[in-house]
């Protein structure tokens, strides 16, 4: 059962008559989107439909954003973040700690609102507000650790002094894509709120409302209303229009697009971080505890109907275990309860688009036409939903088919043999991504040594992903094309600041003083290396 609240939420409930009400074939209350989307900055006067893939409902028509709306978004912007920046830190730490507690309290409206624009199962939609406090909690308790000046060794000891400041790099332009729709949104966007930075974001277009909730509920929680701007439109027109204005840019989605977004980043000479694609490695030793690893494997290629940056698509199994393994999570597989509705109990939702289902669906029949074989699933699910795809477990798959490295991003995995670890680390280090490996062994050491070799930004041992993804401490992203820079931890606010070095000289300048002639000078600053040298300083 849902645990919605149908008085405050905003599902429209039956029954209707589209005859006698105009918001009758609407999934969502009109007035309750009104409410939402007046929030854009967009003044064009067109619209766009967004669709529910439950049951391909209409949810709503979103106004369109103009360059000149992003243009007044980032004005907006940047007039809220001058006082914003001179906020004291723990009242900036505040209201994220006001937002974990919002973020619980309204679990139930962010959850049917992810639901209803990304067709997910409720148990995936849950994970993002999760996700959205256990950020928010960990950069709020963290806040001076990471943001507070330090002093740092200068060249002359107690002559010298220098301290170093993190000053906000401005406005921080935020683009997201519609898999997680309301963390990928807001997660990134805390800590440059926090290091005293103005945020203007472009959510994907078919998940822009979940994106809107989360700017609602960052005022609600305290931060001034400007502080954070949403604008809307088609991602290859506004979103380089978001990055010839950002001083930094946040980009989550294809590394496609995400080279697009750094090559004008490069031209403005801004930084950039880029949260990528993946074709994640999951490797089954020898020794691994085979329910545990089966379980965690349904976990690892099904969550979110495979729509997760981090979930995994190619499955090395060690050979002396490798037909009980795919016998256990073959049975998981075909066990798990499909659905597309807003309550619990489904264990895998519909794909996001008719886009999604098209691309995964070629996938799965080039493979199978080239030879694969489908140990279950392959097929769409027309019945479920109009964008339903089985969760699908492949065997034989090739150099020449199409899923053997590109990203499918879709319920399909494929199943390798391996003879010995150093071939599985070296298959696993194969292609072009570098994003998240998993590996199950009950020798933990022997796991973590192997990961130091695993070319990926994170690697979860005994556990799908969520370990990594759930400990914010834990910097998150990808090596080679699966990103650049890393979410969480310190790096993943470092990011929003420029570093400044403030030296103050005392006494004696560094420079010939005291009548000292250039050559002296020389000899003693020589004598002097070679004493702090011997004294142990760094
Ligand atoms: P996408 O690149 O098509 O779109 C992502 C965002 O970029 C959307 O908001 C889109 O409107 C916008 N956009 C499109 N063209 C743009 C342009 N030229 N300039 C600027 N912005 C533009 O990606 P997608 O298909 O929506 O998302 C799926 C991809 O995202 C997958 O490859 C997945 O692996 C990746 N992803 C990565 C992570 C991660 O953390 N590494 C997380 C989620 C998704």
């Amino acid at each position: 059962m849902s645990d919605r609240n149908p008085a405050t939420g905003p599902v429209v409930e039956g029954p209707h008559d589209p005859e006698h009400d105009p918001t009758a074939s609407y999934a969502l209350d009109r007035a309750y989107v009104a409410d939402l989307t007046h929030r854009l900055v967009a003044t064009s006067g067109r619209t766009e439909e967004v669709r529910s893939p439950i049951g391909d409902q209409p949810l709503a028509h979103i106004p369109q954003s103009t360059d000149a709306d992003v243009e007044e978004a980032f004005r907006r912007a940047r007039v809220a973040q001058g006082s914003w920046a001179r906020t004291p830190l723990d009242v900036r730490a505040d209201a994220l700690l006001r937002l974990h507690d919002l973020v619980l309290d309204r679990q139930a409206e962010i959850i049917d609102l992810i639901c209803l624009e990304s067709g997910k199962a409720r148990k995936h939609a849950f994970d993002e507000p999760l996700h959205i406090a256990l950020t928010a909690r960990y950069y709020a308790r963290t806040a001076h650790e990471h943001l507070d000046s330090r002093r740092v060794r200068g060249v002359f000891p107690l002559l010298t002094r220098v301290e170093v400041n993190r000053l906000p790099k401005g406005v921080v332009g935020v683009i997201s894509p519609w898999n997680y729709p309301f963390t990928m949104a807001l997660c990134d966007g805390l800590p440059a709120l926090l290091a005293g930075n103005a945020v203007v974001a472009k959510p994907d277009a078919q998940t822009i409302l979940s994106g809107l909730f989360a700017a609602a509920l960052l005022e609600e929680a305290g931060f001034p209303a400007d502080l954070w701007q949403v604008v809307a439109g088609p991602g290859p027109e506004v979103g380089p229009a978001v990055v010839r204005r950002a001083d930094h840019v946040c980009f989550t989605g294809s590394t496609a697009t995400g080279r697009q977004v750094a090559q004008g980043c490069a031209e403005r000479l801004i930084g950039c971080s880029l949260e990528l694609g993946g074709k994640n490695p999951i490797l089954v030793l020898r020794d691994a505890d085979l329910e545990r690893a089966a379980e965690g494997a349904v976990r690892a290629a099904f969550s979110n109907a495979g729509q997760l940056c981090v979930s995994m698509e190619r499955m090395f199994v060690a050979d002396q275990v490798y037909d009980r393994f795919l016998e256990r999570f073959v049975a998981r597989t075909e066990a798990m309860t499909l659905g597309a509705t807003l309550d619990w109990g489904n264990d895998m939702g519909s794909l996001v688009s008719r886009r999604q289902l098209e691309v995964v669906t070629a996938h799965v029949d080039d493979a199978v036409a080239k030879g694969a074989r489908v140990l279950t699933g392959g097929r769409p699910r027309p019945d479920l939903g109009p964008f339903f795809y089985e969760p699908t477990i492949l065997e034989g798959v090739t150099p020449d088919m199409t899923c053997f490295g590109q990203e499918t991003f879709g319920p399909v995995v494929s199943a390798y043999r391996f003879h010995d670890e150093a071939d599985a680390v070296a298959r696993a280090n194969d292609g072009e991504y570098g994003l998240n490996a998993s590996i199950y062994s009950r020798d933990g050491g022997r796991a973590r040594s192997l990961a130091r070799q695993i070319r990926c930004g994170t690697v979860n041992v005994n556990e799908a992903f969520a370990a990594t993804f759930a400990s914010i401490e834990a910097p998150m992203g990808g090596m080679r094309s699966s990103g650049l820079g890393r979410r969480q931890g310190s790096e993943g606010v470092l990011r929003f600041t420029e570093t400044q070095s403030v030296a103050t000289q005392r006494v004696t300048r560094v420079a010939p003083a005291h009548g000292l002639s250039d050559q002296t000078w020389g000899k003693a600053m020589t004598l002097s290396l070679r004493a702090l040298k011997k004294l142990g300083r760094a």
